[in-house]
């Protein structure tokens, strides 16, 4: 494992950095909007339009797709110098999040599943920003269990009729396009009877309905399809083969949520108990410490995992590892900053003197110990593939859709 940046790594850090400084806004600064959708502090049209313009500078200038093929507008560079651009990123106050999906997890299932039509309508659009992407995956009875989804698509001539409810989908009232899964078979076994679509959100049929999250914004929403129109054009992959697009999907998302950029964190706690007079507490000292330990130890994980990548590796269960390690690490982070804060932990005001708006953190960690597969469903990961340990009794998997018996509420 590589610690430290070869010389053509340290180039590219060097001018990674002096772009920055040059176009993005500070940290903390009235521009600053890095924190805008995560902790609703900014009006979401607002928060959109800066991180669109973010996207087209992004564009114009060259840094935008880092490992993208250049065909598709990217840089067609490796994934250890989109590593160093988005840790570069982190320090200023911009963010990309709005674009994760279709960056992030869309753009490399339709690269690696898709037409080259689809490949040339869609991918352009989604690296510009100008169009945003959402998961309509989980439902209210498929979650870990993705491949009990319910939601269906009858095939009409040249269209599908989609029919169902999915839930928790982030973004789902700001997006353009949707990565959908309905189930096209139910007469074969469940994970082999899917179908993966690429649908416009605008079609008639959706219904939107924004969910509140305790952290006070509304992250996510519920989506009620009523018979919804899609062309066969917008199948991705083979009719009922979407399980193996899905799981493209999936690893990208793992990776994107394990490899979540967090470095000054625990630094930035640090600080403040330093500020308040309480670095000498020996509970809080404890806490402090197994806060920076988890974090170089979660920073040493990103290194092997971008090592291996570098080497053509493609990512395995250890993106797993990194999830379960990252939710762990923001759940007691979050803990430690409000048994510090005490009762100041309850306020909710721009002007708190913390300088980081630690509630909203404590409050959204539980989030990341269950988005893109529970600590749960990554410790039954682990356990299967890298300790080799019996896989789960799974009694379902080679019986028909139809005869699995359903839960009627
Ligand atoms: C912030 C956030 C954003 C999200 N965004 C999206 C999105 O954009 N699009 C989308 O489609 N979905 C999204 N999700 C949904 C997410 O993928 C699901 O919540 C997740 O897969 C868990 O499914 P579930 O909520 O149905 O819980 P369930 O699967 O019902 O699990 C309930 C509990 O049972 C445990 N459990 C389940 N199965 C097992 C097992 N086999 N072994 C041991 N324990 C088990 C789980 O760990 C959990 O504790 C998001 C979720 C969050 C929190």
């Amino acid at each position: 494992m590589d610690f430290d940046d070869t010389p053509q790594e340290a180039e590219f850090r060097a001018e990674a950095r002096a772009w920055l400084e040059a176009h993005a806004p500070a940290k903390g600064s009235p521009e600053d909007f890095s924190t805008g959708m995560l902790e609703g502090t900014m009006d979401p049209a607002e928060f959109m339009r800066r991180v669109k313009a973010w996207q087209h500078v992004l564009v114009e200038e060259g840094w935008a797709g880092i490992t993208w093929p250049t065909r598709y507008g990217g840089r067609g560079g490796t994934s250890i110098q989109s590593s160093i651009f988005t840790q570069e990123a982190s320090r200023f106050g911009v963010t990309t999040a709005s674009f994760a999906v279709g960056i992030g997890m869309a753009g490399p299932t339709i690269m690696r599943h898709g037409t080259e039509e689809q490949k040339d309508r869609y991918l352009g659009p989604m690296l510009r920003g100008d169009e945003v992407w959402c998961q309509l995956f989980s439902e209210p009875d498929a979650g870990s269990d993705l491949a009990n989804i319910s939601t269906r698509a009858l095939r009409d001539g040249d269209e599908w009729v989609v029919t169902g409810q999915k839930v928790w989908t982030s973004g789902g009232d700001e997006a353009d396009w949707g990565i959908l899964l309905a189930r096209t078979d139910p007469d074969v076994p469940k994970h082999k009877g899917i179908t993966y679509f690429l649908v416009d959100m605008k079609t008639p049929g959706f219904e939107i309905r924004p969910l509140k999250q305790m952290t006070g914004s509304e992250h996510f929403s519920e989506v009620f399809l009523d018979e919804v129109r899609v062309p066969q054009e917008n199948v991705l992959g083979d009719v009922n083969g979407g399980w193996a697009c899905t799981l493209t999907t999936l690893a990208n998302e793992r990776g994107l949520i394990a490899g979540a950029n967090r470095s000054s964190d625990s630094l930035a706690l640090i600080e403040l108990a330093r500020k308040r007079g309480r670095s000498g507490d020996p509970t809080l000292r404890q806490q402090l410490i197994d806060c920076w330990i988890r974090q170089q130890i979660q920073r040493y994980l990103g290194y092997r995992l971008q090592t291996a990548l570098s080497k053509g590796v493609p990512p395995g269960p250890e993106t797993s590892v990194m999830k379960l390690f990252a939710a762990e690490y923001l759940r007691r982070l979050g803990n430690a900053a409000l048994e510090m804060l005490g009762p100041e932990g309850m306020l909710v005001d721009d002007t708190l003197p913390t300088g980081v708006d630690w509630q909203q953190r404590f409050l959204y960690a539980p989030a990341i110990r269950i988005a893109g597969g529970s600590n749960e469903v990554q410790r039954n990961i682990m356990a299967e593939r890298v300790l080799g340990l019996p896989g789960e009794i799974r009694v379902d998997r080679d019986v028909p859709f139809r005869e699995i018996p359903k839960v009627v509420s």
